[in-house]
């Protein structure tokens, strides 16, 4: 491979870097607003009611209540979360 190619393929794999970096900047200030937006709610007792309803609520609001992903956004329906509120509601 010539330097110039080499050079080429140097930039390239660089600006995949940086867009890459874009989007994860991106995805981080979208998990901050997020964050704020529920640190908010929970500190103006939006959330009131037995815990269960708290979670359903916030749960049909877009937002994970299962262990591994709790409190990020939720974008399609997430099964352990389904799973979560079925046991509990069972209750
Ligand atoms: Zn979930």
């Amino acid at each position: 491979m010539t330097l110039l190619a080499e050079f080429k393929l140097w930039q390239e794999k660089l600006q995949a870097l940086q867009k890459e970096g874009e989007e994860l900047m991106a995805r981080i200030e979208e998990l901050e607003r997020q964050n704020a937006e529920l640190r908010r709610r929970l500190a103006e007792g939006d959330y009131e009611g037995d815990g269960f309803e708290a979670l359903t609520k916030l749960y049909e609001e877009g937002f994970h209540i299962c262990p591994g992903n709790f409190g990020r956004g939720r974008e399609e329906d997430c099964l352990f979360c389904l799973n979560f509120l079925l046991h509990k509601g069972k209750k």
